[in-house]
Protein backbone atom coordinates (compact mmCIF):
# COMPACT_ATOMS: atom_id res chain seq x y z
CA UNK A 1 0.00 0.00 0.00
CA UNK A 2 1.00 3.37 -0.93
CA UNK A 3 1.53 5.87 1.62
CA UNK A 4 -1.20 9.04 0.92
CA UNK A 5 0.31 12.15 0.23
CA UNK A 6 0.66 14.58 3.53
CA UNK A 7 -1.28 17.47 1.82
CA UNK A 8 -4.41 18.13 0.29
CA UNK A 9 -5.19 17.58 -3.38
CA UNK A 10 -6.12 20.09 -5.40
CA UNK A 11 -9.37 20.20 -6.40
CA UNK A 12 -12.10 22.16 -8.52
CA UNK A 13 -15.31 23.74 -7.58
CA UNK A 14 -16.23 23.08 -11.01
CA UNK A 15 -15.72 19.18 -11.03
CA UNK A 16 -14.78 17.57 -7.54
CA UNK A 17 -18.16 16.54 -5.32
CA UNK A 18 -17.86 16.77 -2.17
CA UNK A 19 -17.87 14.50 0.92
CA UNK A 20 -17.49 14.79 4.88
CA UNK A 21 -17.16 12.75 7.77
CA UNK A 22 -18.17 14.86 10.62
CA UNK A 23 -16.85 13.68 13.82
CA UNK A 24 -13.34 13.64 13.94
CA UNK A 25 -13.07 15.75 10.28
CA UNK A 26 -15.40 18.77 10.66
CA UNK A 27 -16.21 19.02 14.14
CA UNK A 28 -13.50 17.90 17.24
CA UNK A 29 -13.95 14.61 19.26
CA UNK A 30 -15.34 15.61 22.45
CA UNK A 31 -15.45 13.54 25.45
CA UNK A 32 -19.59 13.20 25.01
CA UNK A 33 -20.71 12.63 21.66
CA UNK A 34 -23.45 14.95 22.52
CA UNK A 35 -20.98 17.93 22.89
CA UNK A 36 -19.73 17.94 19.18
CA UNK A 37 -20.01 21.11 17.19
CA UNK A 38 -19.09 22.49 14.17
CA UNK A 39 -17.79 26.00 14.16
CA UNK A 40 -19.59 28.91 12.73
CA UNK A 41 -16.67 30.08 10.45
CA UNK A 42 -16.67 26.12 9.41
CA UNK A 43 -20.37 26.28 8.55
CA UNK A 44 -19.79 29.52 6.37
CA UNK A 45 -17.56 27.43 4.12
CA UNK A 46 -19.40 24.64 3.67
CA UNK A 47 -21.97 27.06 2.26
CA UNK A 48 -19.84 28.94 -0.18
CA UNK A 49 -18.59 25.60 -1.14
CA UNK A 50 -21.77 23.90 -1.49
CA UNK A 51 -23.22 26.90 -3.37
CA UNK A 52 -19.76 26.61 -5.63
CA UNK A 53 -19.94 23.09 -6.55
CA UNK A 54 -23.41 23.35 -7.53
CA UNK A 55 -24.46 21.74 -4.21
CA UNK A 56 -22.58 18.47 -4.92
CA UNK A 57 -21.42 18.87 -1.01
CA UNK A 58 -23.24 15.87 1.95
CA UNK A 59 -21.85 14.89 4.71
CA UNK A 60 -21.59 10.97 5.06
CA UNK A 61 -21.50 10.36 8.76
CA UNK A 62 -22.27 7.61 11.45
CA UNK A 63 -24.59 9.71 13.55
CA UNK A 64 -28.72 9.88 12.24
CA UNK A 65 -30.09 12.18 9.77
CA UNK A 66 -31.62 14.36 12.82
CA UNK A 67 -28.20 15.10 14.32
CA UNK A 68 -26.75 15.83 11.81
CA UNK A 69 -28.82 18.70 10.56
CA UNK A 70 -28.45 20.24 14.11
CA UNK A 71 -24.81 19.69 13.82
CA UNK A 72 -24.52 21.72 9.88
CA UNK A 73 -27.63 24.01 11.08
CA UNK A 74 -28.56 26.14 9.43
CA UNK A 75 -27.41 24.41 6.04
CA UNK A 76 -30.16 21.42 4.89
CA UNK A 77 -27.41 19.48 3.21
CA UNK A 78 -27.78 16.24 1.76
CA UNK A 79 -26.85 13.30 4.34
CA UNK A 80 -25.80 10.09 4.71
CA UNK A 81 -26.27 8.87 8.25
CA UNK A 82 -25.99 5.54 10.12
CA UNK A 83 -22.96 4.87 8.03
CA UNK A 84 -25.63 4.83 5.28
CA UNK A 85 -28.37 3.20 6.66
CA UNK A 86 -30.28 6.30 6.42
CA UNK A 87 -29.62 8.88 3.42
CA UNK A 88 -31.29 12.17 2.65
CA UNK A 89 -30.48 12.45 -1.42
CA UNK A 90 -30.09 16.18 -3.01
CA UNK A 91 -33.68 16.06 -3.89
CA UNK A 92 -34.43 16.16 -0.29
CA UNK A 93 -35.85 12.30 -0.47
CA UNK A 94 -35.24 9.57 2.38
CA UNK A 95 -33.72 6.62 1.88
CA UNK A 96 -34.33 4.05 4.85
CA UNK A 97 -32.65 0.46 5.65
CA UNK A 98 -34.96 -0.63 8.65
CA UNK A 99 -34.50 -3.51 10.81
CA UNK A 100 -37.45 -5.86 12.28
CA UNK A 101 -38.79 -5.24 15.15
CA UNK A 102 -38.10 -8.82 16.82
CA UNK A 103 -34.24 -7.99 16.31
CA UNK A 104 -33.88 -4.51 17.44
CA UNK A 105 -35.97 -5.09 20.81
CA UNK A 106 -34.01 -7.98 21.86
CA UNK A 107 -31.27 -5.89 21.04
CA UNK A 108 -31.68 -3.51 23.13
CA UNK A 109 -32.72 -4.78 25.43
CA UNK A 110 -29.58 -6.91 25.89
CA UNK A 111 -27.48 -3.96 25.25
CA UNK A 112 -29.27 -1.87 27.63
CA UNK A 113 -28.32 -4.42 30.46
CA UNK A 114 -25.04 -5.04 29.46
CA UNK A 115 -24.01 -1.23 29.58
CA UNK A 116 -25.34 -0.23 32.35
CA UNK A 117 -23.35 -2.92 34.90
CA UNK A 118 -20.09 -1.10 32.64
CA UNK A 119 -20.20 2.23 34.67
CA UNK A 120 -18.83 5.17 32.15
CA UNK A 121 -19.66 3.21 29.09
CA UNK A 122 -22.67 4.80 26.81
CA UNK A 123 -25.40 3.06 24.78
CA UNK A 124 -26.42 5.11 21.62
CA UNK A 125 -29.98 3.80 20.03
CA UNK A 126 -30.36 5.08 16.21
CA UNK A 127 -33.21 2.34 15.51
CA UNK A 128 -31.29 -0.06 13.14
CA UNK A 129 -28.01 0.47 14.20
CA UNK A 130 -26.37 0.83 18.07
CA UNK A 131 -23.33 2.73 19.35
CA UNK A 132 -21.33 1.34 22.55
CA UNK A 133 -19.04 3.92 23.15
CA UNK A 134 -16.40 3.56 26.04
CA UNK A 135 -14.01 6.64 25.36
CA UNK A 136 -14.64 7.49 28.98
CA UNK A 137 -14.62 3.88 30.21
CA UNK A 138 -11.37 2.37 28.34
CA UNK A 139 -11.19 -0.86 30.83
CA UNK A 140 -14.24 -2.00 28.96
CA UNK A 141 -12.64 -2.09 25.53
CA UNK A 142 -12.43 -6.01 25.87
CA UNK A 143 -16.10 -6.90 27.37
CA UNK A 144 -17.82 -4.21 24.81
CA UNK A 145 -16.21 -5.98 21.88
CA UNK A 146 -17.00 -9.41 23.45
CA UNK A 147 -20.47 -8.31 23.42
CA UNK A 148 -20.69 -6.66 19.87
CA UNK A 149 -19.59 -9.70 18.43
CA UNK A 150 -21.92 -12.17 20.24
CA UNK A 151 -24.63 -10.28 19.26
CA UNK A 152 -23.94 -9.90 15.68
CA UNK A 153 -23.24 -13.95 15.85
CA UNK A 154 -26.89 -14.31 16.86
CA UNK A 155 -28.35 -11.78 14.94
CA UNK A 156 -26.98 -12.25 11.20
CA UNK A 157 -28.33 -9.24 9.80
CA UNK A 158 -26.07 -7.27 12.05
CA UNK A 159 -22.53 -6.92 11.33
CA UNK A 160 -19.53 -4.83 13.68
CA UNK A 161 -18.34 -1.43 12.92
CA UNK A 162 -15.19 -0.86 14.91
CA UNK A 163 -14.45 2.98 15.34
CA UNK A 164 -11.97 5.01 17.81
CA UNK A 165 -13.28 3.95 21.37
CA UNK A 166 -16.60 2.74 20.16
CA UNK A 167 -17.96 0.10 18.42
CA UNK A 168 -21.09 0.00 16.66
CA UNK A 169 -23.65 -2.52 15.49
CA UNK A 170 -25.18 -1.87 12.27
CA UNK A 171 -27.72 -3.58 9.37
CA UNK A 172 -25.47 -5.85 6.71
CA UNK A 173 -24.57 -4.37 3.62
CA UNK A 174 -24.75 -0.60 5.26
CA UNK A 175 -21.39 0.79 4.52
CA UNK A 176 -20.49 4.40 3.91
CA UNK A 177 -18.74 3.46 0.48
CA UNK A 178 -22.35 2.38 -0.48
CA UNK A 179 -23.35 5.37 0.42
CA UNK A 180 -21.22 7.40 -1.61
CA UNK A 181 -21.68 5.02 -4.18
CA UNK A 182 -25.32 5.95 -4.56
CA UNK A 183 -24.85 9.62 -4.14
CA UNK A 184 -22.56 9.53 -7.27
CA UNK A 185 -25.03 8.11 -9.36
CA UNK A 186 -27.46 10.92 -8.38
CA UNK A 187 -27.73 14.75 -9.51
CA UNK A 188 -25.62 16.94 -8.59
CA UNK A 189 -22.64 14.42 -7.38
CA UNK A 190 -22.88 12.12 -10.78
CA UNK A 191 -20.38 13.25 -13.66
CA UNK A 192 -18.26 14.84 -10.86
CA UNK A 193 -15.24 13.26 -9.59
CA UNK A 194 -15.38 12.51 -5.31
CA UNK A 195 -13.99 13.89 -2.81
CA UNK A 196 -14.33 12.16 0.55
CA UNK A 197 -12.35 13.19 3.74
CA UNK A 198 -12.92 11.24 6.77
CA UNK A 199 -11.01 9.98 10.18
CA UNK A 200 -12.00 6.41 11.03
CA UNK A 201 -12.26 3.08 10.51
CA UNK A 202 -15.70 3.32 8.83
CA UNK A 203 -14.23 6.14 6.65
CA UNK A 204 -12.00 3.28 4.53
CA UNK A 205 -14.81 1.90 3.13
CA UNK A 206 -15.74 5.09 1.47
CA UNK A 207 -12.07 5.61 0.61
CA UNK A 208 -11.88 2.46 -0.98
CA UNK A 209 -15.07 3.81 -3.09
CA UNK A 210 -13.93 7.51 -4.06
CA UNK A 211 -10.63 5.97 -4.88
CA UNK A 212 -12.38 3.52 -7.67
CA UNK A 213 -14.01 5.92 -8.98
CA UNK A 214 -11.03 8.07 -9.90
CA UNK A 215 -11.42 10.66 -7.30
CA UNK A 216 -9.48 11.48 -3.85
CA UNK A 217 -9.56 9.42 -0.37
CA UNK A 218 -8.32 12.34 2.61
CA UNK A 219 -7.72 10.63 5.76
CA UNK A 220 -7.71 12.81 9.37
CA UNK A 221 -5.08 11.87 11.53
CA UNK A 222 -2.72 9.30 11.89
CA UNK A 223 -3.40 5.76 11.32
CA UNK A 224 -3.06 2.81 8.55
CA UNK A 225 -5.30 4.01 5.41
CA UNK A 226 -6.17 3.35 1.98
CA UNK A 227 -7.14 6.90 1.51
CA UNK A 228 -4.51 9.39 -1.19
CA UNK A 229 -4.15 12.36 0.88
CA UNK A 230 -3.49 12.86 4.51
CA UNK A 231 -4.46 16.16 6.68
CA UNK A 232 -3.03 16.04 10.25
CA UNK A 233 -5.65 16.49 12.34
CA UNK A 234 -9.26 19.14 12.36
CA UNK A 235 -7.83 21.97 12.34
CA UNK A 236 -5.89 21.20 8.82
CA UNK A 237 -9.11 20.13 7.56
CA UNK A 238 -10.31 24.01 8.52
CA UNK A 239 -7.40 25.87 6.93
CA UNK A 240 -7.64 23.54 3.61
CA UNK A 241 -11.93 24.41 3.33
CA UNK A 242 -10.85 28.31 4.00
CA UNK A 243 -7.95 28.14 1.50
CA UNK A 244 -11.01 26.37 -1.27
CA UNK A 245 -13.21 29.24 -0.25
CA UNK A 246 -10.51 31.94 -1.00
CA UNK A 247 -10.15 30.32 -4.23
CA UNK A 248 -13.75 30.60 -4.77
CA UNK A 249 -13.53 34.20 -4.34
CA UNK A 250 -10.28 34.56 -6.70
CA UNK A 251 -12.56 32.73 -9.10
CA UNK A 252 -15.37 34.18 -9.02
CA UNK A 253 -13.20 37.57 -8.88
CA UNK A 254 -11.55 36.48 -12.47
CA UNK A 255 -14.69 35.93 -13.76
CA UNK A 256 -16.25 39.26 -12.62
CA UNK A 257 -13.37 40.66 -14.51
CA UNK A 258 -13.06 39.37 -17.84
MG1 LIG B 1 -15.19 10.47 12.16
Amino acid sequence: MNQPADVAPVVSLANHAFFFDVDGTLAAIQSRPDEVFIPSSVITCLRKLSAASDNALALVSGRPLSELDALAAPLKLPLAGVHGAERRDAAGSLHRVSLPEEVTTPLAQRLRQALAAMPGTLLETKGMAFALHFRNAPEYAGAIQALAEEMVTQFPQLVLQPGKCVVEIKPEGVNKGAALRQFMQEAPFAGRIPVFVGDDLTDEAGFEVVTALGGYAIKVGDGKTQATHRLANVDAVYAWLEQLTLQLHQDTTLSVRS
